[in-house]
């Protein structure tokens, strides 16, 4: 009895291999014009507004030392986050950083040169943070102001000079792990953007021009940059040689799961990548996006099956216009010789105690299994959370919801996304976007119609659940 005990002991413990971690930090946008004595009005910038030079001037709001939830990231709030990722290391060690773009403020009016000057700021601090680790950074949409060599000027010590190549040329790279059988794989989700949504509405057409014609939208064919063909033949030399792959980027396919339904890729590039996902998902240890700075996940269907999953991590700012979210940083823990993720933790600032007492504390939020009661991250686990969403008597859609904004206070939440009542058709729109991540399907989902048929004939992954029943087996016959 003792032998079995231990050989199985000993078997799930091979089975488990090392334990290692990796960070994923988001969406900074740091503002280098920002002052805790700013007006929120005009971007938390100390500049005398229209209002203030006249007779009547109103009570103004000031900024907050750590940020505020209508402005870029200060500095401060940027320190505090790396100095809390350095200061709550775990013991096992972080094996490496994902930062997935827009370092640089949303302020379209920011010259070039200070945009350079941020991101050499930023690069900086995560340079002498995590002098013994790599940060394995990727382009988002607003730092497309720079070119591609002056980034990868700034970046030259993260890359292998394999990667820095293609980066320099068309600002996409991969990695291999070649000991540990797992690769990374960084996109430049710039190239696939679409030309009318795909660039921020509030970027004044000068900027546009300069921006497109610096290093983005400035490809209209079918495969700007080459980028698609580079990426399945990456796929495919990872599949020949049995390594997992990470794919990281800025911009993820689907929709924007709390202004319903804006997307950003263009359609013909999101059904691309869904297909070569489709295609690789047995080698696809993880999607690693960022953008929307909301907390969230996305499923990939293979007919019917769920293959595959992407996910979301919240920013560190915490002001995008309409929907605020308190700061985040997560960490992943994952099996460094397999490359299998086995669960994250987010953490979180509260930015209105932070504020109030001058002191940023970051702290745990919540892990993802425990938080969710899954067994595993798996794709077919996550298509289960997302269906517990629309159940009635499941409190899994309000743990969800409050994780989404990072436990955004009630009355700032209450102005924003689904308003303070968690409403049937909130939990809909929610989950239409985590399990459609192509926009028609999710138009679809969200009409009232589609939304009863779809949930009488929700995709039923049967095979995998067979497959699961055999496996529970196997364990069980194996264990004798
Ligand atoms: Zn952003
Ligand atoms: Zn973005």
């Amino acid at each position: 009895m003792m032998i079995r005990v231990y050989l199985v002991l000993l078997c799930s413990c091979m089975a488990r291999g090392k334990i290692g971690y990796f960070w994923h930090i988001t969406d900074i946008h740091y503002d280098p014009k920002y002052s805790s004595q700013g007006n929120t009005d005009s971007m938390c910038w100390n500049i005398r507004t229209d209002i203030d030079t006249g007779g009547i001037r109103p009570a103004r709001r000031v900024a907050g030392i750590f940020g505020n939830y209508t402005c870029d990231s200060p500095w401060a709030l940027i320190e505090s986050a790396v100095h809390a990722m350095k200061s709550n290391r775990p013991e096992e060690g972080t094996e490496f950083v994902l930062w997935t773009g827009d370092a640089v403020t949303h302020n379209s009016e920011m010259s070039e040169e200070l945009r350079l000057q941020s991101m050499k700021n930023l690069t900086d601090l995560l340079s002498h943070t995590f002098s013994s680790q790599f940060v394995f950074p990727a382009l988002g949409h607003e730092d497309i102001g720079l070119n591609f060599s002056q980034i990868a000027s700034l970046w030259k010590h993260w890359l292998p000079s394999e990667a820095l190549q293609t980066f320099e040329k068309s600002g996409y790279y991969t990695i291999e792990q070649k000991l540990k059988k797992y690769r990374i794989i960084s996109l430049n989700t710039n190239l696939w953007l679409n030309p009318v949504t795909g660039v921020d509405n509030r970027v004044s057409q000068h900027h546009q021009n300069q921006r497109t014609g610096a290093s983005a939208v400035n490809d209209n064919t079918d495969d700007p940059h080459g980028q698609w063909e580079w990426f399945d033949q990456i796929l495919a030399s990872a599949l020949e040689k049995k390594e997992k792959v990470y794919i990281v980027g800025h911009t993820p396919p689907g929709v924007d799961e709390r202004a319903s339904g804006a997307s950003l890729l263009q359609d013909s590039h999101n059904r691309r990548y869904l297909q070569l996902v489709q295609r690789y998902a047995s080698i696809i240890g993880g999607q690693f996006y960022g953008h929307w700075h909301s907390d969230t996940f996305r499923i990939i269907y293979h007919e019917g099956v769920p293959v595959s999953w992407i996910m979301m991590a919240p920013s560190i700012t915490p002001g995008r216009p309409n929907f605020p979210n308190n700061p985040g940083l997560r960490l992943y823990k994952f099996e460094t010789t397999s490359g299998k993720i086995l669960d994250y933790t987010q953490w979180y600032l509260d930015l209105q105690e932070a504020n109030a007492k001058g002191r940023a504390s970051w702290q745990e939020e919540y892990s993802l299994l425990s938080y969710y009661d899954l067994k595993d991250v798996n794709a077919m686990n996550l298509h289960d959370l997302a269906g517990r969403f629309i159940k009635t008597n499941d409190n899994a859609f309000s743990r969800y919801y409050a994780a989404n904004t990072v436990f955004l206070p009630r009355e700032v939440a209450h102005r924003t996304g689904c308003g303070g009542a968690l409403s049937g058709t909130c939990a809909r729109q929610h989950w239409c976007s985590v399990t459609r991540v192509n926009p028609g399907p999710y138009s679809d989902c969200i009409s009232l119609n589609a939304f009863a048929l779809a949930e009488a004939c929700s995709p039923t992954p049967r095979f995998y659940i067979a497959l699961h029943v055999v496996s529970a087996l196997c364990c069980l016959l194996l264990s004798r």
